[in-house]
């Protein structure tokens, strides 16, 4: 069988391990050695053009477009004297994976000869043929044409490969008619809008130099590896990203003896070297570690600016996944490719700060910053509660809804873990009220200094979707094969939202009584926290009790996709991105339409292939099994012994089973009555995937009875325990 080759192949590359090479030279000679940094930047344009990209790239300025030439030819002659040849835009549709257009740089000469070319021009704008991408009805074939849009926040960097170097230049990507197409744009627009809103808080707390308010994210990635024998000898894993198939392993997480446990050689060898590609391209990678399940790993880098951390994400996944193959692994980012254990998530810590005010989200030690740090706050809690359906959209995929609401990761239903310190305080707010006369035990915004809050993000409180740990906040329903960009348009945007609501209201009682802001914001704090309160859960997320607690609260429960996808599109989140310039209601409704069609192809695809799996793989080995069973039977027989048939019995009715099982998902797989998206999904999520799960109950039962050696899949036991 394909898996006792697959085995054996392990076997004999454990027992000859591959050597690995050891680059030993300090990580500060090549951190960022092929990245157009900042400095590399100064040394190499003029005065002038380096301080006009600099305004651009730390305030937001508008790019001056007499400089890209200039710009251009300087990068061009730093990645030439690093062996590129090529540039490439690199832009991130709407699949969630990252796209790339490669020219040469060099063209023709009427001598015969070729002469290198870069302009300012070609670096700014590019157009590739994206019309095959993703756009939701917003690009029709006819008109696909597309542009690719110098990103100037985001550094160029170069990508190396043995037979030669690529220059990338992040970039968003854009219709004709400037719609959005890609997940950097509305990223890029979001923080815009989130600045301008943060500006106004600031001001009326004395702070007006305007510095650049940014949106920071530190993604946390799981991730699964597994020895590539493995990985071919399944099409699930290879086509699907997860098994769809697999008995339970005699032994699973339930030792917790992974978690944080010594890395085995191999993986530790791929964890060096895929940070030290991560490392030369600039990318802060900090902290690497078992994680729960068996063959499950995480790594987090150092957060940064929002938008460069969208794109480093990009980078870090597709770094493991390559660095992984050189190791002969695969990297598994999909959120439950083993049923049974745990799956992944990528835990996405956002922020918001600015280079003179630092982290916004930082208490503070005077009553004065702690006022601000409030109002922050509540501005978040606000924004979660308001567009708590919102949130639960961004980050529903067919993977993930495996993976929420499972033993193991944040329940479907949004809420935030403040912690008790911090409810508390807004505890006490909202008992002091608009009250003038505060009463006892009461903390008073703009004198009382906040207790220490809890520092360490430590895990108090793992069960939470959306949890405060200490200094920023933690949004954890992400899945591990997600894009963060839409996690971070959802939250600066919402944020903003309920920022400039907040502004407003500030400004408004100044503008009445100049000396009354404390008594304003306690009175802001107040009303937010009496309203939005029920978005607060400090408690075990996991539990029964929450899901009924949640429902008597009025929070929104959206199990599976097919239920949180429409909330993109309703009239408040519509309003609400038109508002601050983010989606219109045309990209939005393209993004719905584009991640409907996302979901039903994903389990189309999974569907399909449990369909051949079960009759080519499963069902031979089974028929060939019961056909031992009933040749020993009739033997037995015909020798004149007395036997009974239980085990063939049971051989029969589990190979009657599957016949059944793949009948009714074929059934289901074929039923086209569904016309519209939302009717699509349903059929998915209501008739596909439960007669797949069908299906496998009946599979995985034949993998525990089914002589091993017929047996043609690579199991649980020897997927996550073979390394
Ligand atoms: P834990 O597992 O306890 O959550 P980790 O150290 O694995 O902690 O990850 C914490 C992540 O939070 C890191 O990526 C870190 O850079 C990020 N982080 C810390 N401060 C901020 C901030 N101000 N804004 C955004 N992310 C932050
Ligand atoms: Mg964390």
């Amino acid at each position: 069988t394909p898996r006792r080759t697959a085995v054996a192949a392990v076997i004999n590359r454990i027992s000859s391990p591959q050597t690995i090479e050891f680059v030993d030279v300090p990580a500060q000679e090549y951190y960022s050695a092929n990245v157009f940094t900042k400095s590399v930047m100064k040394d190499r344009l003029p005065k002038s053009v380096f301080k006009s990209l600099i305004r651009t790239i730390d305030s937001g300025e508008k790019l001056d477009p007499e400089i890209a030439d200039v710009v251009a030819s300087a990068i061009k002659d730093w990645a030439m004297e690093k062996g590129a040849t090529h540039y490439a835009h690199v832009f991130y549709p709407l699949t969630g994976a990252t796209a790339e257009k490669h020219d040469s740089f060099l063209s023709p000469t009427s001598d015969g000869g070729t002469l290198s070319e870069f302009s300012g021009k070609q670096l700014c704008q590019g157009e590739p043929d994206g019309s095959s991408f993703p756009s939701g009805g917003i690009r029709v074939t006819s008109q696909a044409r597309g542009y690719t849009i110098w990103d100037v926040t985001s550094p160029a960097y170069i990508l190396e490969n043995p037979n030669g170097t690529t220059l990338c230049i992040p970039t968003a990507f854009v219709s004709w008619t400037g719609e959005a197409l890609d997940k950097k744009t509305p990223v890029l627009r979001s923080m815009q809008a989130l600045n301008k809103q943060a500006q106004r808080i600031l001001n009326i707390f004395g702070h007006e130099d305007g510095a650049f308010v940014a949106s920071t994210a530190g993604p946390e990635q799981e991730y699964f590896l597994v020895d590539r024998n493995f990985y071919y000898a399944r099409p699930d894993l290879l086509n699907a990203g997860r098994t769809l198939f697999g008995a339970k392993p005699p032994k699973g997480q339930e030792f917790d003896d992974h978690y944080f446990g010594a890395i085995p050689e191999r993986v530790l060898a791929f964890m060096c070297e895929a940070e030290r590609e991560l490392f030369k391209l600039g990318i802060p990678v900090k902290t690497r570690h078992n994680e729960v399940a068996p063959g499950q790993f995480e790594v987090a880098p150092v957060f940064e600016s929002a938008n460069v951390a969208a794109d480093h994400q990009q980078l870090m996944m597709l770094t493991l996944r390559k660095t992984a193959e050189k190791y002969g692994m695969a990297c598994l980012m999909h959120e439950k490719p083993f049923a049974g254990v745990n799956g992944s998530g990528k835990h996405v810590n956002w922020s918001l700060g600015s280079s003179s005010q630092g982290n916004l989200l930082d208490p503070g030690d005077t009553p004065h910053d702690n006022a601000q740090f409030l109002v922050f706050c509540a501005a978040i809690i606000r924004a979660v509660y308001k567009h708590q359906g919102l949130l639960r959209a961004v980050v529903a995929s067919a993977g993930n809804d495996h993976r929420l609401g499972a033993n193991e990761a944040p329940p479907a239903i949004i809420s935030i873990f403040l912690g008790d310190q911090l409810t508390d305080v807004f505890e006490q707010i909202k008992a002091g009220g608009a009250n003038s006369s505060l009463p006892s035990g009461t903390l008073e915004v703009g004198v009382d200094v906040l207790p220490p809050l809890p520092k360490d993000a430590g895990d108090r409180n793992r069960t939470s979707p959306f949890a405060f740990t200490g200094n920023r906040f933690e949004f954890r329903a992400v899945g591990s094969n997600q894009s963060i960009s839409g996690p971070l348009v959802a939250m600066n945007t919402i944020i903003a939202d309920s920022v400039d609501y907040c502004a407003t209201k500030l400004e408004e009682a100044i503008a009445k009584n100049p000396d009354g802001l404390n008594g304003a914001i306690q009175t802001l704090l107040s009303e937010i926290i009496t309203e939005c309160s029920p978005i607060i859960f400090n408690g075990d997320g996991y539990s029964e009790e929450w899901h009924k607690e949640a429902e008597k609260r009025g929070l929104l429960n959206l199990k599976t996709t097919a239920d949180a996808l429409p909330q993109l599109a309703t009239p408040e989140t519509i309003e609400m991105f038109a508002k601050y310039g983010v989606l219109s209601e045309r990209e939005l409704e393209s993004r719905l339409e584009t991640y409907q069609e996302q979901y039903c192809m994903t389990v189309s695809v999974e569907a399909s292939l449990a369909l051949s799996i079960a009759r080519t793989l499963i069902f031979p080995a089974a028929i060939r099994y019961q056909n031992e069973l009933a040749s020993t039977c009739a033997n037995l027989k015909a020798v004149g012994y007395d036997f009974d048939t239980d085990t063939l019995d049971s051989m029969t009715a589990l190979v009657k089973a599957l016949q059944e099982g793949i009948a009714t998902l074929e059934h289901a797989i074929n039923d086209v009555s569904a016309t519209t998206p939302d009717d699509e999904c349903r059929h998915c999520c209501d008739a596909i995937l439960p007669s797949m799960l069908a299906l496998r109950e009946t599979v995985d039962k034949l993998e525990e009875v089914v002589a091993d050696d017929i047996w043609p899949l690579p199991t649980y036991q020897e997927m996550l325990f073979i390394k």
